[in-house]
């Protein structure tokens, strides 16, 4: 892939060349993926001056069908516009109508040297939601491994090869964490051939043509390790989990993630529905999982609870899966419907479990219901999310009676705060039972079957 040089432009100043030469000098080199020479927004750049550049690589645009003469290289169509997202916007929409068989987002360096990763995924999926969807969006200047997985989780396909050069130039020492320099190494973190041939004190001490092929060598493995990695992660049905580590790696990074809340909508439709793992929830960051997001949203728009059940028995999560199948659950709702002397017809009984919120009996076999694990005990957040999903519940759906089995250890009484809520403003009765007064009567039984599954 060849780069046009567009972006000498905002390092040095005009360059003196036309777009024409740089399409025909391509195609003379014999390149396979071409750019064409645009207008790079840069950074901090005005309203006027970004509309400017987003016109005039438009213009360029259109006019390389009557320039190239070769078809079988693929070209790349940049997107301009800088931080002003409503000209990112209008920049896909208008190159996503030209029939380039690459895009690209120009301008993010300056965004990614400084770390403002929040602002890169606010660039990212602006472009990402007015291309075309099945062509390949390029990331300029994107070259550091510890941001690919966040790269690719927003749709990018390609990245700059030019960094792990650049960086080796200034001693730079890539990880998939972040950058180390050289001469603060005493160990090389890193099991490639290259650092196991070597360690810092030999590398520092040799001329600088040679440190520089060490640690470019280096820095490309780490890179490419980290692609097959998110390659790996991709085919598992793993690659938010994978994000959510690397996004551990620095604030800004984890901030970028975080950023993702805004746009958890257009995450879950582009979401596949079946993965073949299930997934691991660690903290209230996996709430914007599109997994969750989608089960919230479905649960109201298409679900309706059996015609004849009049009251609403919640009872907490069990480590068992699926949960209205549990041991726990069974002897409980034995004693609810004993202690309320209500008949079973008349009962449905659902599990009030992090992160998803209320999950009927019904659907608790479908994934990911009961293909998760969940970390405990739970992050503030989390609860006040549930928490938040237990009153929508009850407030739309039409039952006459509410019966929760709490669990404060787990839940801070925030569950039994959102059922009264909800019962106060649909005046429906409430009765609170909590786990440990309802269990009293069932330890000798617990601890005779628990005796029996060790003998098993
Ligand atoms: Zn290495």
């Amino acid at each position: 892939m060849t780069d046009s040089g567009a972006y000498q432009t905002l390092v040095y100043g005009d360059i003196e060349t036309t777009p024409k030469e740089i399409v025909k000098y391509q195609e003379q080199i014999n390149t396979d993926i071409a750019t064409i020479l645009d207008l790079p927004t840069g950074w901090n750049a005005s309203k006027n001056h970004a509309t400017y550049t987003v016109e005039e690589t438009l213009k360029r645009a259109k006019e390389l069908t009557t320039i190239k003469t070769r078809q079988d290289i693929l070209w790349v169509g940049p997107v301009q516009g800088g931080q002003h997202l409503d000209l990112i916007t209008h920049s896909a929409k208008e190159m996503g109508k030209l029939p380039f068989q690459i895009y690209a987002l120009g301008s993010p360096t300056p965004v990614m040297e400084q770390y403002l990763f929040d602002t890169l995924v606010d660039m990212i999926l602006t472009a990402k939601k007015s291309l075309p969807p099945d062509k390949p969006l390029h990331l300029f200047g994107a070259g550091h491994p510890f941001m690919f997985t966040l790269a690719v989780a927003l749709g990018c396909d390609l990245f700059d090869s030019a960094a792990y050069a650049l960086y080796a130039r200034e001693d730079r020492y890539m990880t998939e964490r972040g950058t180390l320099r050289l001469n603060e190494l005493e160990y090389f973190p890193c099991a490639c051939p290259v650092c196991t041939g070597n360690d810092p004190d030999k590398v520092k001490a040799m001329e600088k043509m040679e440190r520089q092929e060490i640690l470019a060598q280096h820095n490309l493995f780490v890179s490419f390790s980290e692609l097959k990695r998110i390659k790996q992660a991709i085919i598992d049905g793993r690659l938010w989990e994978h994000l959510e580590l690397r996004a551990h790696g620095h604030p800004a990074l984890l901030q970028g993630v975080k950023k993702l809340h805004k746009y958890k909508a257009y995450l879950e439709k582009q979401s596949p529905i079946t993965k073949k793992t299930g997934f691991l929830f660690f903290s209230s960051l996996g709430l914007i999982r599109p997994e969750v997001v989608r089960y919230r949203r479905r649960l109201f728009q298409r679900y309706s609870p059996p015609r004849n059940a009049e009251i609403l028995v919640l009872l907490p999560q069990t480590r068992m899966k699926p949960f209205h199948k549990s041991r726990e659950h069974r002897r409980a709702l034995k004693e609810i419907l004993r202690k309320i002397d209500a008949k079973i017809a008349k009962v449905h009984t659902c599990t009030y479990a992090a992160p998803f919120g209320i999950i009927p009996p019904e659907l608790d076999e479908v994934y990911p219901l009961s293909q998760h694990e969940v970390t405990t005990p739970l992050d503030a957040e989390t609860v006040t999310s549930v928490a938040r999903e237990v009153t929508r519940y009850i407030t739309k759906m039409n039952y006459k009676r509410i019966v929760l089995l709490q669990n404060p250890e787990m839940w801070k009484g925030k569950i039994a705060t959102a059922c009264r809520r909800a019962c106060k403003r649909k005046k429906i009765p409430l009765n609170l039972y909590t786990r440990e007064n309802f269990f009293i009567r069932l330890e000798p039984t617990r601890a005779r079957s628990q005796k029996n599954h060790l003998k098993n």
